[in-house]
């Protein structure tokens, strides 16, 4: 038996199948998509078996070490989708596969990940003997039941379990656990409201249609999701749902525990690589019925799916931002289409894509117009902050502090979000205005108080804060911008008796603490939840009924076409957390362009005035969904070998591409990163007729280029 292996270097000259040859003792544990541990060039390498034939061409075959699990790893389903992907994002096939697994399962001869054992003890019928009355004792738990755990046994006397193992009486088993557990059922469906049984029954569970559920925050559309799902259950069929990560609260997990109990298994990065690993497998020996999970949850190995929801559609989270740079609402429709069922993709503030295709009728529009209470949106008042800053308000303007100081009397809960998006908090000289950046990434550091360091956000660079200007060596340095730390300091200043909540990247880091807080602040442990774009998404709290945004504009100000959709729709979502519930709700939006049209819109909660608005400019500036988008980055440790190859590519595609838009090249957003130097090139284009031929070429051309690194995204969420 020969396999065709392909192994884990990502080394594009590598990425293709090599063949090996099987002893006999090994060829019955073969079969497509298992993992294979080989020699490669001096050393051991895992990979997956894509191929199994009788002969190969290559002589002097070597033969493979050994099979690496008992079960597939890539069933035939992902064998398929892997290649499909690599055709989409031109990435390596072996970094599609990659990108399917959990750590724990990649092609990876350095990651070890194990099972977790109880240990068991079974008495043997066959040895005859005569117990002392400890012995007894031990052997008297095995009257009802054929199997004891060593920790049951372990009371009563660890030397004499000792000695009956030794004398062959007591015979040691392994069972496997998984780390996670889940509580059995403990709540019904919710009883749907007119309009959510509207939604249900236009959805036609035996095609493979995309749906848009265009539904304002707090119109239910969880419980919409459930009860799909469940019916979906009742044909015996299986559920993908995924959440953006950020927005895998617990309160979401929880729900869906409580309804579906021990069928679903939850994919996120809170978990550990061993968590994730019996999730994964939990999952492919079809033990589980229901997958949430994050982006890389669309790849979860479960057959016969019923349907694929995507909740909070229009999260950029959903895309890759590293290879492969695969989209998972495209390849949700992918599957979608191989099992026939539909594909639900649900927000209170549509991507634009997903908006015009509903008008092509490429998506089918579903919509909930109206909160589950019957309440209205929340008022939403606009702060000018030019204003405010004149008469000194730097952070807080005046209404927002009476508005916080008459919801601590009422005893009513507060969300304030830091729109941090871009904007740390940095560091600069008060006297030269001299700011410090990572040597090598240029761009600016930022300050973290509590350990006070300076660190870059992008490779890890950290640094001490330096008493004296590193230019003009005067004593002025300063933190200046606004961090978390530093708004929670001001609001301790200001409202010494309130109870603050800080929840950001740093506070929550911390295995489970993310959960933790939700809960303490559900309990009404605290007044006030300060965060940063972790607060606007998905959160559910009664209590809640006032909704501060410090700074709204920071996410305006970052360079990209998709600023003011990026911020009408965070704005949008957290205007949402407020008054969910009986109590009715207000929200306060300081900001220093009051009348831009993203601001308006979202205070007028006017989504389809936004889209309409939006789309007219991205008309008028060529952009998506007009047209498609694609990026090729041109990187290089070497300043003119960038450039000069950069130009080339440009020249080459506006050769070939007669019929596009090429810009650039330009510098990249962060033009030096890691000490290397990075130009983009725009393309947009309408049909990509020659596009993926010539990227190939160009692919092909540099991949023995040492000097030249280019990376290709389509559709990219940054430039
Ligand atoms: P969305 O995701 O649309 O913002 P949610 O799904 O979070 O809204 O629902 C908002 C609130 O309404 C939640 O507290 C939920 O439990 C409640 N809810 C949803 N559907 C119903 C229903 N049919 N009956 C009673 N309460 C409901
Ligand atoms: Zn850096």
């Amino acid at each position: 038996m020969i396999v065709g292996v392909l192994i884990e270097l990502t080394n594009k000259k590598l990425d293709r199948v090599f063949d090996y040859k099987v002893s006999d003792d090994l060829s019955q544990q073969i079969k497509l998509g298992i993992r294979v541990e080989v020699p490669f060039n001096h050393r051991v390498l895992e990979g997956f078996v894509l191929t199994i034939k009788k002969a190969s061409d290559v002589d002097n075959l070597k033969e493979i070490i050994k099979v690496v699990d008992e079960d597939i790893v890539l069933n035939e389903e992902l064998l398929e989708l892997g290649k499909i992907l690599q055709k989409k994002t031109l990435a390596t096939l072996i970094s599609c596969y990659q990108a399917m697994l959990p750590k724990a399962l990649k092609a990876k001869k350095k990651a070890i990940v194990n099972k977790k054992f109880d240990v068991y003890y079974r008495l043997n019928s066959l040895v005859e003997s005569n117990y002392n009355k400890t012995q007894q004792l031990l052997i008297n738990e095995f009257k009802n039941q054929e199997l004891v755990s060593k920790e049951k046994l372990q009371k009563i006397s660890a030397s004499s379990l000792k000695t009956l193992i030794k004398k062959n009486i007591l015979i040691e088993e392994l069972k496997e656990h998984y780390r996670l557990t889940y509580d059995e059922k403990s709540s019904n469906i919710k009883e749907l409201t007119k309009q959510q049984l509207e939604v249900v029954s236009q959805v036609d569970l035996n095609h493979c249609d995309t749906y848009l559920l265009y539904g304002v925050t707090g119109s239910g559309k969880t419980e919409v999701y459930i009860k799909l799902i469940d019916k979906v259950l009742q044909e015996n069929k299986t559920a993908i749902m995924l959440v953006p990560e950020i927005s895998l609260t617990p309160q979401m997990v929880n729900r869906f525990q409580e309804v579906f109990g021990s069928e679903i298994a939850a994919l996120h990065s809170a978990l550990s690589d061993g968590e994730k690993y019996d999730e994964w497998r939990r999952i492919n020996r079809g033990e589980v019925k229901i997958v949430i999970g994050a982006r890389s949850a669309i790849f979860a190995p479960l057959t016969n799916i019923g349907i694929i929801i995507i909740d909070e559609e229009h999260s950029d989270s959903y895309k890759q931002d590293h290879n492969p740079r695969y989209d998972a609402k495209e390849i949700a429709i992918i599957r979608s289409k191989r099992a026939n069922c539909p594909v639900i993709m649900g927000s209170a503030t549509p991507s634009l894509e997903s908006f015009a295709r509903c008008s092509k009728n490429v998506y089918k529009l579903l919509t909930l117009k109206e909160r589950i209470n019957g309440k209205k949106l929340p008022e939403v008042e606009l702060i000018d902050m030019n204003q405010e800053v004149k008469k000194g308000n730097s952070y807080f303007s005046e209404n927002l502090t009476t508005a916080i100081d008459q919801n601590l009397k009422k005893g009513e809960q507060t969300i304030l979000l830091l729109n941090r998006r871009g904007y740390a908090s940095f560091v600069t000289c008060k006297n030269c205005g001299y700011t410090i950046k990572c040597p090598q990434c240029d761009i600016t550091l930022t300050y973290h108080k509590s350990s006070n360091v300076l660190r870059c956000h992008y490779c890890g660079y950290a640094t001490n804060l330096p008493k004296v200007c590193p230019e003009c060596k005067e004593e002025a340095i300063s933190s200046l911008g606004t961090g978390t730390e530093r708004i929670e300091e001001e609001l301790k200043n200001k409202f010494s008796h309130a109870r603050v909540l800080r929840m950001d990247y740093d506070t929550t880091s911390k295995k489970g603490m993310h959960a933790k807080m939700i809960q303490s602040f559900k309990n009404n442990e605290y007044d006030i939840l300060l965060g940063t774009q972790i607060v606007a998404k998905g959160l559910d709290f009664e209590n809640v009924t006032l909704v501060g945004v410090i700074n709204a504009d920071t996410s305006l100000n970052i360079p990209d076409f998709r600023s003011s959709e990026t911020t009408f729709s965070l704005l949008s979502q957290v205007a949402g957390r407020s008054g969910r519930s009986s109590k009715s709700g207000r929200v306060i939006i300081q900001t220093f362009n009051p009348n831009h049209y993203a601001i308006l819109f979202a205070k007028n909660h006017d989504y389809e005035g936004f889209y309409k608005k939006e789309m007219a400019i991205r008309y008028q500036l060529k952009y998506s969904p007009y047209y498609y988008l694609c990026y090729i980055k041109i990187s290089s440790k070497d300043y003119n070998e960038a450039s000069k190859e950069a130009n080339k590519i440009k020249r080459c595609l506006e050769k070939n591409l007669s019929e596009d838009i090429i810009l650039g090249p330009s510098p990249a957003t962060i033009f030096k990163l890691n000490n290397i130097y990075r130009y983009g090139i725009i393309i947009k284009y309408k049909k990509d007729k020659n596009l993926y031929d010539i990227l190939n070429k160009l692919i092909k051309h540099y991949q023995s280029n040492n000097y030249i690194t280019l990376d290709i995204d389509f559709n990219p969420n940054h430039f």
